[in-house]
């Protein structure tokens, strides 16, 4: 029987270990924390249940259809639509809820501009072509291949989803009000980019949320890392946690095996679930690695999150499940964040509150809040990040309505780039690794190199992308390459 070593175990690990454990393969997860699931994780704290990372849950189908490859019933993951994607508040207190209904969205949209309101439905069906193309033409395929390149069908489909475009601009062409432009271009920050450089290729995110919906899983999102280990357990898969891997063994032009604290462990083929931009630090034996920032630094990375986890003793009106609160200034965000590597002083202020649905999620009348802030990919002291825990705490009472929120608080954890680094490996907390800006960027780093036959790339920083569904359609194609690779 083949093997196989998988370093990392979040989502992409745990789904890649599933379908080659299913294909015949001795799998064995490799990861450095006591927990798995990697940026999806959940913590409890004085009865409030919190889960970092993955909220806005879309394509139910990707982990549904990989369930049934592996002969398991897609009824294990219980996802539930949400009645609204998303309530989008704006600084001029002005409210938009979000839901994938074409009509619902042209009433919400009169209240803003008439034309707007016209231009929905010709809209969704632009994105949703966008989709289909971007579905079948790119995410299907490896891009291990010249040929994958130039194919026809590829070149064609290139030419259709509009890469030389700005989301942002893409979006204007459609809606004349600035709110809705914001609405809109925040799908960008779901690859950790800025709307203005991301090609309109990815507003394709609009036909998920808006012809399919936005969804939760019945018990929180914890309930898929759960699911896909209880399966890879099933399956044969053997786990190692608090196993850093610190090196790739290499001979020629293979992979041999990975080395632990000084244990070596053969494998016929070795899997990176971590951040992309690392990788080749695990060639260098660890005495002689130097520090990888000065390389790594110019490579121009996704941003990060600032995350505070908020066990209030209250229920606020204004809260749905998801919630947005925009700034005046949308564009000065992402210039703060990408030219001038600061901590935006207005940001968008997005909450994620499962209790709304979960009502065990938090004691009797409370509420148990993920907030979140898109900061840049840098670390900082101390000082600073406290520092901006009080503004952002002062911007949710004054700016979002939460006016008696310190009165209330009960937990208040705080989660930054450096604690992102630290639990996952991603370089300086960026969240998707390399930045979607420019046409080429819906192509992401692949899932081979050409320097070695055997070792693979699984996980949101690779291609097809990040995001819970993207990392589980890449563990599908990386599942299939090694197969052919090693057959
Ligand atoms: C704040 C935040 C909010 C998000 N919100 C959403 C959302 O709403 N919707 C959505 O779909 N997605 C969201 N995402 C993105 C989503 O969480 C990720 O794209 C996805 O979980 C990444 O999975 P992955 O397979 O890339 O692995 P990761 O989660 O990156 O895990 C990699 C694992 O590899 C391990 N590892 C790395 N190096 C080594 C080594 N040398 N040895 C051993 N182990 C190693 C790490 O410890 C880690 O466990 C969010 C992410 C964050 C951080």
């Amino acid at each position: 029987m083949k093997k196989v070593i998988i370093i990392g175990a979040g989502l992409g690990g745990l789904c890649t270990a599933i379908l080659l454990a299913h294909a015949g393969y001795h799998v064995e997860v490799f990861e450095k924390n006591d927990t798995p699931g990697g940026k999806l994780f959940t913590l409890e704290q004085a009865g409030y249940r919190f889960t970092y990372g993955p909220s806005t849950l879309t394509m139910p189908e990707i982990y549904q259809e990989l369930l049934c490859a592996v002969d398991e019933s897609p009824t294990v993951l219980p996802y539930r639509q949400l009645n609204l994607n998303h309530r989008d508040v704006f600084a001029d207190g002005m409210t938009l809820e979000a839901k994938p209904d074409v009509a619902w969205m042209y009433e919400q949209l009169m209240a803003f501009h008439a034309d707007d309101a016209m231009n929905f439905a010709p809209y969704l069906s632009h994105v949703q072509r966008i989709e289909h193309k971007a579905r079948t033409e790119f995410f299907s395929r490896d891009f291990t291949k010249l040929n994958d390149f130039i194919d026809p069908n590829v070149l064609m489909a290139m030419a259709q989803v509009s890469p030389f475009t700005s989301m942002h601009d893409f979006h204007a062409r459609y809606f004349q009000d600035p709110r809705i432009q914001m609405t809109l271009d925040r799908f960008a920050t779901y690859v950790g980019s800025d709307p203005r450089k991301t090609p309109a290729t990815l507003a394709m995110i609009g036909a998920l949320e808006y012809g399919q919906g936005v969804f939760r899983l019945e018990g929180g999102s914890q309930i898929l890392v759960d699911t896909l280990m209880r399966i890879a357990k099933k399956k044969g898969v053997t786990f190692h946690f608090g196993a850093r891997v610190d090196q790739l063994l290499s001979q020629n032009k293979e992979i041999i095996g990975i080395e632990i604290a000084d244990t070596k462990y053969p494998a016929d083929a070795v899997i990176f679930n971590g951040d992309r931009t690392l990788w080749r630090n695990l060639l260098v034996p660890k005495n002689q690695r130097t520090t990888p920032k000065p390389m790594l630094s110019s490579i121009p990375r996704s941003f990060s999150g600032f995350v505070l986890l908020l066990g209030v003793r209250k229920r606020y009106a204004i809260l749905d499940h998801h919630t947005v609160f925009f700034p005046s200034d949308y564009t000065g965000e992402f210039t703060a964040i990408f030219q001038e590597n600061a901590l935006p002083k207005d940001p968008t202020i997005y909450i994620s509150y499962s209790g709304f649905h979960e009502k065990t999620d938090a004691p009797d009348g409370g509420s148990n809040l993920f907030v979140l802030v898109n900061v840049p990919a840098k670390k900082r002291p101390k000082e600073e990040w406290q520092a901006y825990e009080d503004h952002i705490l002062d911007l949710l009472m004054q700016r979002c309505g939460l006016t008696d929120l310190r009165e209330h608080l009960e937990v208040i954890v705080r989660f930054t780039p450096d604690d992102l680094e630290q639990r996952t490996g991603a370089f300086e907390g960026s969240i998707y690794g390399r930045v979607s800006h420019g046409y080429h960027a819906f192509l992401r780093p692949g899932l081979q190199t050409s320097q070695f036959r055997n070792l693979f790339f699984v996980g949101g920083s690779n291609h097809p992308g990040g995001g819970t569904p993207m990392v589980a359609l890449g563990a599908r194609l990386v599942a299939n390459l090694v197969q052919k690779r090693m057959d």
